[in-house]
């Protein structure tokens, strides 16, 4: 067996006709979720509902076969499920099951539990290609209420000086956790048209989200403004008296990152894996062979090897997949008798 990790066409095992995530238009293409890196307007989609109903606010006359979590699939010749990855609504790991072999493909995931979503659970696999965006040390990113804790100090404070407080972040699954953490803090949450139309998919999904509303012309008074990142750029910027702007990224940890979008401010949330929770899960899988992918994947490729675990980085080209590496997961049993 061979396989491979490209931009234009994902990732691909060799023999079946379908890859994950492909940056170009395929036949066959299954979408992990609806971020505009991982998807693409393929002839034919495999995603879940959730994912589906995203992608349709982009795209109109999709062809889509929605898959629910957990649920298997025979799609030509393999078994593919579809399982929950904690990162953004519908987002879903990819377990392959061909032959003797179960190949799990993470996309973009999150292990810690996030106020909308529950975090992803780790399977056991043969092969395991993990993305590595934030696997350096230094992301260690906080929980929940911690990054409330901060968010709502960096609205009191912007208002006591008389400014607007504006958090930023990505318009799918970032601004719908802003805006689920400062619930009931406020009370109007004024948003980008952008991330008003994504709230609605949330809730549509069954998502409790807090009312938010869509500024008209003029500046939108009291209350606090949630914002995609680039909104100073735009004539948004103009319409907002006096904003104080909070960027929320886990790139906040990154010390090697001098601005951050023109804001005042930076808070690490993240939905995405941090450092520890991309080794824990990959070794939870019991992997036999692990590829990182995105971000870091060297340095993650190096931390695994470090805990005894065959690593290296996704292969851009067809690499085949040798008896030994394919091993098969084994399963640690504890003698509960065993003082
Ligand atoms: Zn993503």
């Amino acid at each position: 067996m061979r396989l491979r990790l490209t931009q234009a066409a994902g990732f691909e095992v060799e023999g079946l006709p379908f890859c994950i995530d492909a940056g170009r238009i395929q036949p066959l293409g299954i979408i992990t979720h609806a971020h505009t890196d991982h998807a693409s307007r393929h002839e034919s989609i495999v995603c879940t509902p959730e994912t589906a109903l995203l992608l349709g606010e982009r795209w109109k006359r999709l062809t889509v076969r929605a898959i629910p979590y957990k649920q298997t699939i025979k799609l030509e010749g393999a078994r593919v499920t579809l399982l929950p990855a904690g990162h953004i609504l519908g987002s879903a790991m990819v377990l392959i099951e061909t032959g003797d072999t179960r190949i799990l493909f993470t996309g973009d995931f999150n292990t810690r539990s996030s106020p909308l979503h529950a975090p992803a659970e780790p399977v056991h696999c043969d092969v395991l290609v993990i993305e590595s965006t934030f696997s350096r040390p230094e992301f260690v990113f906080p929980d929940v209420e911690r990054n409330r804790q901060m968010m709502r100090a960096f609205v009191d404070a912007a208002r006591a000086s008389g400014y607007t407080p504006v958090l930023t972040g990505y318009a799918v699954g970032k601004a719908q956790q802003i805006v689920k953490l400062l619930a009931g803090y406020h009370e109007t949450i004024w948003v980008h048209p952008k991330i008003d139309a994504f709230c609605d998919i949330y809730r549509r999904a069954g998502i409790d989200l807090p009312e938010t509303r869509v500024p008209a012309a003029g500046a939108p008074s009291g209350g606090l403004v949630v914002m995609p990142p680039n909104f100073t750029r735009t004539e948004w910027r103009q319409r907002i008296s006096r904003p104080r702007v909070c960027f929320c990224s886990g790139w906040a940890l990154d010390r090697g990152r001098g601005s951050f979008h023109r804001s005042d401010q930076i808070i690490p949330l993240s939905d995405h894996a941090d450092a520890r929770g991309l080794v824990e899960f990959a070794q939870a899988t019991c992997a036999g062979k692990v590829y990182t992918m995105h971000g870091s994947a060297l340095e993650l490729a190096e931390i695994l090897r470090g805990e005894g675990i065959d690593a290296q980085p996704a292969p851009d080209h067809w690499q085949a997949l040798r008896a030994a590496e394919a091993v098969q997961y084994s399963v640690q049993t504890l003698d509960l008798f065993d003082s």
